[in-house]
This record gives C-alpha cells, structure tokens and sequence, in this order.
C-alpha cells in the first residue's frame, strides 16, 4: 500500500509500526485465552554435574503451542504478558505446576533433583512473592532447598535495596538462587558481592562461540575461575557439542545444560529420561 504511494518512509514507518502493535495487542488476547484454557505447558531441560554426569536438576520452560501459529518462543509471548501484567498470574501458574511436578516424580521414587524456575522481575519485586513461594512449597510438600528461582540483572535496576532484602528471605526458605544470562549485563561484576545467590549461569552467547573465539574461553575460564573464589556454582547453558564440554570440564565448571545432553522435554519423557540416565554415564 505505502509503496504505491511513492517514496513515503514515513507511512512505511507507520504501517510497520501499526501492525507492530496489532500483532503485539493479539497475541495478548490469544495469550489470555490459552492462560485461561490451560493450554500453555511447562517443558523441563536436565542439568548435568560436571564432574560425576548425574542429572542434578531440571529447569522448567514455557511452552504455547498456538492452534493456527503453531509453535510461539518464550522469548516472545513472555515480555508481551510482562507489558500486559498477564505475567503474575502466568507465573504463579508456573511455579504451581513446576513444584507438582517435582513433588510428582518424588513420588514416582526419582529423588535427589531440584526445580529451576524462570522469575520475571516484575513478579519478584510484587509484593507477597516470598509469601506465596512459602505457600507453594508447603501445598508440594517440598523444601525450599529443592526449589531455584533464576532471576536476572535487570531485577536490580530499579530497587535494588528491596531486591536484595526479597533475596535474603527466599535464602532464609532455604531456596536457591541463580542468575541467569550472566555476562549479557551491565554490572555483574560489582553487584555480585552484594547479592545473595548460589549460581550463575553463563549465558548461552560466550559458550556458542567457543570454538571460533578464543576470547570466549578466555572470559568462560575467568568467569569459572572468579566465581569458585565467590563460592558460587557456575552452571553453563546451550551446551551442544561434545568439544564444548571437554572445554568446561577442562575449566571445572560445575553443572552443564544444552542440547547436547537434552533438549527441553514433557514431564512424561522427562520421567523417562530420569529413569533410564541412572544406567548411562553422559561424560
Ligand atoms: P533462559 O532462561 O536463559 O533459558 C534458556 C533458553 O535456552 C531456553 O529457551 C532453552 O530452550 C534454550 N536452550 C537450552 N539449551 C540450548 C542449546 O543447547 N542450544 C540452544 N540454541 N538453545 C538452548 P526458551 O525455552 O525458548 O526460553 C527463552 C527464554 O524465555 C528463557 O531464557 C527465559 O528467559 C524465558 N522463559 C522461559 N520460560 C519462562 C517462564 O516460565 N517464566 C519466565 N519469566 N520466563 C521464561
Ligand atoms: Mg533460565
Ligand atoms: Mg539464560
Ligand atoms: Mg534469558
């Protein structure tokens, strides 16, 4: 249309930009129908021990499968349902299902394995979050040592004094904290005295260049070696290939996560992965 109007970049501005929104305002009613039709599901991706290859936990992914568009990424639906506030309930939805799950493959006499947890700012700065987390580890029957919330930078933005003081009394549940996409941030470095987490994970850019870019491994080993000073576990995320975790072996990080060990599965295959990786050894 605009292109039949001449040279008007002006109008291409505009069409782009009102479909931008169009697109953005649907998929926020197709989100709320699918929160609210449950068709949203949660998929888990294994998290391996370095050192002795057990599966020691499990981190919970969102899944829309939308009846025309078929398959819509997290990466997208998620900072649309953080704009809309759709976010809270989707996320205390998540946290529910992933603790049912957990409480459900204890009773299934897998043990031993904790949940990791995705939490949107804006969920962990409202306020009852570490009440509700108390409530849900309560009505799974969990400990808190068996649940890890993986929060990111951006969480300290805006009030970090009150991010810091939340932190403290998940810590004092007895539930984990990671940070996760570590590296992709402005201000780790100083902020990671100050915070009360146990793991950092480096995010998937430095570990997927690996090979070609020998100042990846360069800040992959520094990474490793500054947080084992700190006490902190390093967990390495977008593990592929078998190159890749000669390297982080070679560096002692702690725990590996990629599609090289798994993919993001169902609960049901995830049960059966469980199940079966007691005989065989990844590493
Ligand atoms: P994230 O938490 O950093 O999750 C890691 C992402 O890397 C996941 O993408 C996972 O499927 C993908 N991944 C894992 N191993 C590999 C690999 O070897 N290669 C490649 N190429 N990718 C790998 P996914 O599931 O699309 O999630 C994207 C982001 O969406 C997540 O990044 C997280 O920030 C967000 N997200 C997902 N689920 C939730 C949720 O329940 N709540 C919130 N607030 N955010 C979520
Ligand atoms: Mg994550
Ligand atoms: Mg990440
Ligand atoms: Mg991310």
């Amino acid at each position: 249309k605009a292109k039949q109007q001449g040279r008007n970049h002006f109008q291409w501005y505009t069409s782009d930009l009102n479909e931008r929104v169009c697109e953005h305002a649907r998929l926020r009613n197709e989100l709320q129908k699918a929160i609210e039709t449950q068709s949203l599901k949660l998929h888990y991706q294994p998290q391996i021990e370095a050192r002795t290859g057990r599966v020691a936990g499990v981190e919970a992914l969102l899944r829309w499968e939308h009846p025309e568009k078929g398959y819509i990424s997290p990466a997208v639906f998620v900072p649309v349902a953080e704009d809309s506030g759709q976010i809270i309930p989707l996320s205390l939805w998540v946290l529910d299902t992933a603790c049912a799950q957990l409480r459900q493959l204890g009773e299934q006499g897998i043990t031993g394995i904790s949940m990791a947890v995705n939490i949107s700012p804006m969920h962990f700065q409202r306020g009852h979050f570490v009440q509700f987390i108390q409530t849900v580890l309560e009505k799974h029957g969990l400990c808190g040592e068996q649940l890890e919330l993986e929060i990111t930078e951006s969480l300290l933005l805006h009030n970090a004094e009150q991010a810091i003081d939340t932190l403290h009394r998940l810590k004092a549940l007895g539930v984990r904290i990671a940070l996760d996409d570590f590296g992709t941030g402005f201000s780790s470095l100083s902020y990671l005295k100050r915070l009360p987490i146990d793991k950092i994970k480096i995010d998937r850019s430095f570990i997927q260049e690996l090979s070609t870019d020998c100042h990846d491994a360069a800040i992959i080993q520094g990474i490793i070696s500054m947080a084992q000073h700190l006490s902190l576990t390093v967990v390495a995320e977008g593990v592929e290939t078998e190159s890749q975790v000669a390297f982080l072996k070679g560096c002692r990080c702690n725990v590996l996560q990629g599609y090289y060990f798994a993919k993001p599965m169902k609960y049901e295959a995830l049960e059966i992965f469980l199940r079966e990786q007691k005989e065989t050894d990844f590493l």
